[in-house]
């Protein structure tokens, strides 16, 4: 059943009840390696799901464009103050919608139509709103890409300050939605710099593991941090933007009235309830075997004759190549999820295919760590991966690793949903 229970939405309209239901269910009986996602708690549900959707408060605590904030302020302000606690910055924006209008409010906020920025080529690891051709950021700006190595599948810093020096950009983007290696935020800051770039530093798929220690924090060093709140922060599908007090002004007006209207109250409150969560001492525990977790995998795909670009892994993210394999990173991922185990295709670095039918997967560790699946079922993971691989074509197969997987996840608790018995 579903926590908090759906009882009203039974009642109230079967058909969507009967559809969320499913989900859940789905979510429960698969083993969840798609690295943005994760499984939030129960409370975060519920302030998900509260009545803070009914409220209007464009502006920010204290300047309001609206009557009524009398509660709505002190969620936002509180939000922001953990925010800032957590990360260690001085200033913490949680309005944005999600991680795209965050890093469009950047571009906003300090460039104009024409302006040059430097990011990660989306091939090797980059973002669609780090200026892809197909992306306003890349229709209305102008953006330059570094890539990683094509023997080390790692950012390639020289390359970097080269392009800077030459370039001159406005900003520079590092972070990206497809690395697995430790992100050098100094060596970056430097660069930044150097060349008077501002430094953003998009956080979206670390942002747990920085909370958490398992990954060195760009504080101190970006000027900006943008961050999703729902990945491996586990919290609700919202973002925010974290600055040092020189960029807060301009962030805040980017943000509002520059791209947005009304914050979402109920997300502000579940991102507040999140942060709270992630500042505890079983969070901290958590991200370190999210990537205890993604080291074991890795060392186990390794085993079975995975090709893992970079060779492995720093964080809670895995790339394969499965060109050795023989087989494309569509048709794999659609056997895979046959078989229960969710995770998505994706491009590899100076990847010979097309993006709509690439070479490689992208798995993570951050949904089934939080089901507390540890290093001991790597193994089992990396042994049905090979398995529903090899019998891609296989239904009887890949129906028979299904089972083994729900048989495994039964003893694993999902938050926010338990069968029925
Ligand atoms: C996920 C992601 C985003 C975008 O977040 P959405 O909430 O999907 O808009 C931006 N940047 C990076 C690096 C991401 O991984």
């Amino acid at each position: 059943m579903h926590q908090p229970p759906l009882s009203h939405l039974t009642d109230a309209d079967p058909a969507v009840a009967e559809l969320i239901e499913a989900e859940a269910t789905r979510q429960h009986d698969k083993v969840r390696l798609i690295a943005s996602e994760n499984y939030v708690s129960p409370a975060v549900l519920e302030a998900t799901g509260s009545v803070l959707t009914n409220k209007y408060s464009e502006g920010y605590p204290g300047k309001r464009y609206y009557e009524g904030q009398q509660v709505v302020d002190p969620i936002e302000e509180l939000a922001g103050e953990r925010a800032r606690t957590l990360f260690g910055v001085p200033h913490a924006n949680v309005q944005p919608y999600s991680g795209s209008p965050a890093n469009l409010a950047v571009h906003l906020a300090f460039m104009e139509p024409g302006d040059t920025f430097l990011s990660l080529e989306l091939a090797h690891g980059g973002h669609l709103t780090h200026g892809s051709p197909v992306s306003i950021t890349g229709k209305w700006l102008r953006p330059v890409h570094y890539g990683v190595g094509r023997t080390t599948g790692r950012v390639d810093m020289d390359r970097v300050r080269d392009l800077a020096r030459k370039e001159r950009p406005k900003v520079i983007f590092c972070g990206g939605t497809a690395i697995p290696r430790t992100i050098d935020f100094p060596a970056f800051a430097e660069i930044a710099r150097e060349t008077g770039a501002v430094l953003v530093a998009d956080i979206a798929h670390i942002a747990g593991l920085v909370a958490g220690g398992a990954h060195p924090s760009p504080a101190g060093h970006a000027d900006v941090i943008t961050t999703t709140t729902h990945k491996t922060l586990r919290g609700p599908r919202g973002a925010m933007i974290l600055t040092t007090e020189e960029h807060a002004t301009a962030i805040d007006k980017a943000i509002f009235p520059g791209l947005q209207g009304g914050p979402h109250n109920h997300t502000t409150a579940a991102i507040a309830v999140a942060l709270n969560e992630a500042a505890r001492p079983e969070f901290r525990t958590y991200a370190h075997q999210v990537v205890a977790n993604a080291k074991a995998l890795a060392a186990a795909l390794t085993d079975r004759g995975f090709d893992l670009v970079s060779g492995g892994t720093d964080n809670h993210l895995i790339l394969v190549d499965l060109t050795n394999k023989d087989i494309a990173g569509k048709p794999a991922a659609k056997a895979l999820d046959l078989a229960g185990i969710e995770l998505n295709f994706n491009t590899v670095p100076f990847d010979p295919r097309k993006p709509w039918s690439p070479s490689g997967i992208r798995l993570g560790t951050a949904a089934i760590t939080t089901r507390g699946l540890t290093e001991e079922h790597m193994t089992s993971i990396a042994e049905w991966i090979d398995r529903a691989v090899a019998s891609a074509e296989d239904g009887p197969a890949l129906d028979a690793i299904a089972g083994e997987i729900q048989d495994l996840l039964k003893g694993f608790p999902m938050p926010g949903w338990a069968p029925v018995r």
